[in-house]
């Protein structure tokens, strides 16, 4: 080990910057975040470092550096573009003893800054000991990807619970264990989303039902799996995937995201087919709030999000009811997916200033749309569930004033592997479509956006041969 890692307390200490540019800016940024008495050596300072330095407990001198400068410094940092300056406050630190660091310049330092993820009063620092920066730095994207953003509220949750802990489970093993499921389950998941109230009641009911052995009930999580590609989950998708001990999923989450959820976990279709509902939603409903009471952390897992044609409100409807606590994780919509990865903007300064999202899902046969307020001019519209219905809903567009030339697209399981897009207009592509042999999940995107597409297009799955607007 080349060095050795710690975390200095410089609140109030009087630390020394010398220089006055961008460098200079970014160390001091730094120290002052950590609640430093700065001073300041350079002859000028850059106009940003000029302002931040007026507004805080700061102290500039406008001058070079000489040596004497160092005394009475808990640390001292060269900052500047002149090795000989840097060199003198090197030798001036090294002989009084001060540690020094030198931007850049590892063979003048004492000491070395770490890439850090801060997360205060969570701390997660990097050091490659001078060697690369750029990994220290890519290693330390990894940790911020890795650590939620409240990791903070949650230590200090903690502290707040720590002697109770201590005088309730004596055990220090037990301790330990109960602790590590608290810091990665439900309670953290609220502490998270700044719901403490619930998050101390979670807490106390957890640490009664040690000493009583009756069990807490557990929370349901709704979660919007994303369009279809895996790389489209949120960070919070992907974690509480991780703590769920059933999941109940649905048609329209793929293999590959399933497939990350937590190995143990118990997982349970629930179908969602057109004409196959291998459960009821009562079914779901109640099931989902049946699990939880058993004890269980339950993750209903969606396509998309799952308060966007995902009957979300309805499901979490029956748990309000039944005094279950649940929360909520939004997903990619089909919509903002499908749009992406075809190539078709929602909206454009020329062509669209808004957009509709509708079901095209035929009750009886019919469709039931509000066709004077969607066909109207500049308006995108996204229709999810059409593919059925396509030759009604294109038809029932032209019959309400939409032009029989207006571009239309489909895109066939879209952000996958497999995705298709088929363009055509609203005349034209129920035909194309039907020789096309799409299958399900497909999203229908009508509007002049839908030209953009030739220009746009990106992504291009296996290359698949995909239909383009006729001239
Ligand atoms: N909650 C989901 C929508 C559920 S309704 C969401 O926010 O995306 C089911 C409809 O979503 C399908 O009929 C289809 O129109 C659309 N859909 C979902 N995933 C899709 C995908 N990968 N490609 C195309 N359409 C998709």
């Amino acid at each position: 080990m080349n060095y050795l890692p710690i975390f200095l307390k410089i609140k109030n200490r009087k630390c020394l910057i010398v220089g006055g540019g961008d460098i200079a800016l970014r160390k001091f940024s730094l120290l002052n975040r950590a609640g430093a008495k700065i001073t300041i050596i350079a002859p000028d300072l850059c106009n940003e470092l000029e302002s931040q330095a007026a507004t805080e407990q700061v102290t500039v001198i406008r001058r070079r550096f000489v040596a004497e400068d160092v005394n009475g410094y808990s640390m001292a940092i060269s900052a500047t573009s002149d090795r000989v300056v840097n060199r003198q406050v090197a030798d001036a630190a090294n002989d009084s003893n001060i540690p020094v660091n030198v931007v850049d310049d590892p063979d003048l330092c004492s000491f070395i800054f770490p890439a850090i993820v801060d997360r205060s009063p969570v701390i997660a620092a990097v050091s490659t000991g001078g060697t690369s920066p750029v990994l220290a730095r890519l290693l330390r994207e990894r940790l911020e990807s890795l650590i939620p953003a409240g990791y903070g509220k949650l230590a200090a949750f903690a502290d707040d619970f720590r002697e109770i802990v201590k005088q309730r489970v004596p055990e220090a093993d037990q301790r330990r264990y109960f602790w590590e499921k608290t810091l990665l389950g439900p309670v953290a998941e609220m502490v998270f989303v700044s719901r403490d109230r619930e998050a101390r009641r979670l807490f106390h009911q957890k640490l009664a039902e040690l000493s009583s052995g009756k069990t807490v009930p557990g929370t349901v999580y709704l979660v919007g799996a994303g369009p279809g590609d895996p790389d489209l989950l949120t960070f919070r998708a992907m974690r509480i995937m991780q703590l769920a001990d059933v999941v109940v999923y649905d048609r329209l989450v793929s293999p590959e995201i399933l497939g990350l959820v937590r190995r143990e976990a118990r997982k349970i279709y629930a179908g969602k087919k057109r004409n196959d509902h291998s459960i009821p939603q009562e079914g779901i409903n109640e099931l989902l709030a049946r699990l939880a009471a058993q004890g269980k952390q339950v993750v209903r897992l969606k396509g998309g999000d799952p308060f966007i044609f995902g009957r979300g409100g309805e499901e979490i409807e029956t748990l309000m009811e039944q005094g279950i606590s649940f929360q909520v994780i939004p997903g990619i919509t089909a919509a903002s997916g499908c749009s992406s990865y075809a190539g078709i903007p929602l909206t454009h300064r020329d062509h669209a200033q808004s957009c509709a999202f509708v079901t095209g899902h035929l009750k009886d046969g019919k469709i039931h749309l509000d066709w004077e307020r969607l066909i109207v001019p500049n308006q995108t519209l996204v229709i999810y569930m059409g593919l059925v219905g396509l030759p009604q809903l294109c038809a029932a567009m032209i019959e309400h004033g939409a032009s029989p030339r207006l571009p239309a697209a489909l895109v066939e399981r879209g952000t996958t592997e497999q995705q298709r897009v088929i363009c055509g207009d609203l005349e034209t592509l129920p035909q194309i479509v039907e020789e096309s042999k799409v299958k399900a999940p497909t999203l229908i995107i009508v509007g002049n956006v839908v030209k953009l597409r030739q220009k746009l297009s990106w992504f291009e799955p296996q290359e698949r041969a995909t239909t383009n607007l006729p001239e």
